[in-house]
């Protein structure tokens, strides 16, 4: 079941991190110590995040697509990492897709390989401000 993370604990913001890969160790490294709630209690009004972190299989673009779908209202779309960006170093591997911007709208791209916790919550911190 997708968890959202309540990012500044006052129900403004509100992350759901599809954790792919080694890219995800440093997204959940950031994600760390927050509080989680299930979908449904996610307050209307909250601005959503939703992150993909990794490599993403062609195996992964239905369960990446239906979490999507699942979502309460229209989210940020964070391709986190080369391998989600592009396919990362297995970009010439046939089970691998070559970026999330071919699957979904795409709002930012985190280059690295991976990125760094800071540049996760730049991004998130960024979609309050904007
Ligand atoms: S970009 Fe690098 S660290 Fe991130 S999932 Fe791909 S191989 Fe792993």
């Amino acid at each position: 079941m997708l968890q959202a993370v309540d990012w500044f604990d006052d129900g403004s913001v509100f992350v759901v991190d599809l954790a792919l890969a080694c890219c995800a160790l440093e997204s959940q490294s950031a994600l760390a110590g927050r509080s989680a709630v299930a979908l449904d209690q996610v307050p209307a009004d909250a601005r959503l995040v939703y992150t993909l972190s990794g490599t993403i299989t062609h195996a992964m673009v239905p369960a990446i697509r239906a979490a999507l779908d699942q979502l309460p209202g229209e989210a940020t779309v964070v391709a986190f990492g080369a391998c989600a960006i592009t396919g990362g170093p297995y970009w010439d591997s046939y089970a691998v897709a070559k970026g999330a911007g071919e699957l979904v709208h795409v709002d930012h791209f985190v280059a690295g390989c991976p990125p760094p916790p800071d540049a996760f919550a730049e991004i998130v911190e960024g979609v309050r401000v904007g």
